[in-house]
């Protein structure tokens, strides 16, 4: 027997049909590309979205076609989003920190019909523009003012705006009905397309709405510092109009003058962004004695969130730190370090450990930590596994089933994440399956190394790899690029770091650099950091090398350690990344080797870079 209940599908129009009904009046402020700070409405936006849909009309667009966007947070953007989606179109978020050869390959491979684009990026169109023959129009999120003749035949969003009727009836398709597409970050291999649907992204923001999740209400004011184009902004130009939240876009401005600017002058009580971006907050908060009078709360995610981060601004800055863990699979949030009753019991102290976790899985989540047989593992805090994850907003199939089946028989995506989930349920990464280092048949966790180097006083950042040794595998090797005006001696990490971690975890060596490079998504890259350091030697006299320390005789292997994941493939297109192409535009991924910065650097740092 079926319920009696209204079929009323799950389609996102109905988040932007609800904020213009019931908070219409509520701001979203953007720091626009062209500069200014500009200020607009729910309701407004509301109105303008309707427009997109009929000017994309108009250029031909059809129900499942899909539209790119390439741009930062505005709340044009947001219009294009809701514009794209309402009409039954899929919104396919472009990330323009990718390789010109990423962009080429993800805009062809979706087969995207129109983009929109802001200024910003109109050089990396210009260069790739022959190469993406499907892409009809190209319109530009400007007055024809801005415009300019970089882009032959290129329209403006303003006039296709202006020009359209904001007659049109959105939804009204099934709720399964693809809504959005993003495509992996492409670490391994070629990048592969999420395909969002309305359904699930509605449940996503039904379930971070929640108050263990993002918990964030009408009357808070919102800075996504995390892009629309990373993981769909962790869904915030969902989440934030279906409650009235007011939203303050970043526009193309994220160094931590900036962000601190919009954060005091808009009123800013929630903000979300990867750690990178609040370690140059609280850089600058302390350069330039800044405070926060309105943040409460910030959700820190993409990467494992540092300690010295969470001290940072609770003790500095009064404000909660809460760290979440997703993917792009995942929609992206999949679990957030809000405590259950019995760690709110506890003492700051230890309630802060529970934080540096990744956390607890909201309904809508399901989570499992198994071995390489798929037989589940203990929840004691100390066994690693694979994390694999299901529900009704993680991928069931990638876009054109790029890479087959990847759910296992009881409908799990393996994450690549290694993971351990303790007695109160709350999950920790220690590593990517990748990242891991293997050291005589145990295994020693990255993350948890470079963490720790980071909070060192004299780090800006830190990283850790495994390098090849004759006799235990891999060894660590911690990167470490100093803050500026500082220099330091290997010892005073190693001292560092003594006592915080297992004695056979300890970096066998310590090297400045004067870059940490960071990938399209701003996490630390270390393909390219293994690629660099191909050539390093480990010291002859480094304490595994000459058996010394308790190196000698690691423990016998107890913990669950997987071998590594199956070869990775790489097509052509991605390892002919050119110098030239790198350098056609503006992005975090370096053109040249880091130089070790000889004024900076103590004498023994014998970095593998060329010196400038
Ligand atoms: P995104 O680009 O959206 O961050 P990706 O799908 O590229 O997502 O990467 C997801 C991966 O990022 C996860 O599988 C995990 O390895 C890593 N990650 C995300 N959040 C965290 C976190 N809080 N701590 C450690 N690693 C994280």
């Amino acid at each position: 027997m079926q319920g009696l209940m209204q079929d009323w599908p799950l389609t996102v129009d109905k988040i932007l049909d609800h904020a213009k009904a019931w908070h219409g009046g509520r701001e979203i402020v953007s720091r626009s590309v062209e500069g200014p700070i500009v200020r607009t409405t729910y309701a407004e936006v509301y109105e303008r979205a309707k427009r997109v849909s009929n000017a994309l009309l108009g250029l031909g667009i059809l129900p499942g076609d899909r539209v790119a966007t390439l741009a930062w947070n505005t709340a044009r953007h947001v219009e294009a989003w809701y514009g794209i989606m309402g009409m039954g179109a899929i919104c396919h978020t472009l990330n323009p920190r990718l390789f010109a050869e990423q962009l080429v390959y993800i805009i062809n491979h979706a087969d995207d019909r129109i983009i929109l684009t802001d200024l910003t990026f109109l050089p990396i169109l210009a260069s790739i523009r022959d190469q993406i023959p499907g892409v009809k129009h190209i319109i530009v999120l400007a007055d024809e003012a801005h415009l300019g003749d970089s882009l032959p035949g290129a329209l403006a969003y303003e006039t296709l705006v202006a020009n359209a009727s904001a007659d049109i009836a959105w939804g009204g398709f099934d709720e399964n009905t693809a809504a959005g597409l993003c495509y992996t970050s492409g670490t391994t291999g070629n990048p592969k397309g999420v395909l969002y649907s309305h359904r699930s992204n509605f449940l996503h923001t039904l379930v971070t709405m929640g108050s263990d999740v993002l918990g964030i209400k009408a009357t808070d004011t919102v800075l996504p510092v995390v892009p629309m184009f990373h993981a769909n902004a962790w869904g915030l130009a969902f989440s934030a109009p279906a409650v009235g939240a007011k939203l303050v876009m970043p526009g193309p401005k994220l160094d931590g003058a900036s962000v601190h600017e919009l954060l005091e002058t808009e009123g800013v009580t929630f903000s979300a962004a990867v750690p990178t971006v609040w370690q140059m907050l609280l850089t600058h908060l302390r350069t330039s004695k800044g405070t926060l009078s309105t943040l409460k709360r910030v959700v820190i995610g993409g990467s494992a969130v540092p300690e010295a981060i969470v001290r940072g601004f609770r003790d500095e800055y009064g404000v909660d730190v809460t760290h979440a863990w997703g993917m792009t699979e995942t929609s992206p949030l999949g679990t957030q370090a809000t405590p259950n009753h019995a760690i709110a019991q506890m003492g700051d102290e230890q309630q802060l450990q529970f934080k540096l976790k990744q956390g607890r899985a909201p309904l809508g989540i399901q989570l499992k930590l198994v071995d390489d047989e798929d037989k589940l593992l203990p929840h004691d805090g100390e066994t690693f596994g694979r994390l694999k994850v299901s529900g009704p907003f993680v991928v069931g199939e990638y876009f054109k089933s790029e890479g087959g089946n990847i759910l296992d028989a009881e409908g799990y995506f393996d994450t690549g994440d290694v993971a351990t989930i303790d007695e109160h349920g709350v999950m920790q990464i220690t590593d990517r399956a990748k990242d891991v280092i293997k050291s005589g048949g145990e295994w020693i966790s990255s993350i948890e190394i470079e963490n720790i180097a980071a909070g060192h006083p004299k780090a800006e950042l830190a990283a850790v790899i495994g390098v090849a040794h004759p006799k235990w595998d891999e060894r660590p090797l911690l990167l470490v690029k100093l803050m500026a005006g500082e220099s330091a001696a290997k010892d005073e990490f190693l001292q560092f770091l003594d006592g915080k971690i297992a004695k056979w975890w300890m970096p066998d060596d310590v090297v400045f650099v004067d870059e940490i490079p960071l990938g399209a998504t701003g996490k630390i890259d270390k393909k390219l950091i293994r690629e660099r350091m191909k050539d390093y030697v480990l010291p002859a006299s480094s304490p595994a090398t000459s058996g010394t320390a308790a190196l000698a005789a690691p423990p016998e292997p107890k913990i669950y350690a997987p071998e590594p994941p199956v070869a990775v493939v790489e097509d052509d297109a991605w390892l002919n990344w050119t110098l030239d192409a790198a350098q056609a535009v503006d992005r975090s991924h370096p053109t040249q080797p880091a130089a070790v910065d000889q004024a900076e650097a103590p004498a023994d740092a014998q970095g593998p870079f060329p010196a400038k």
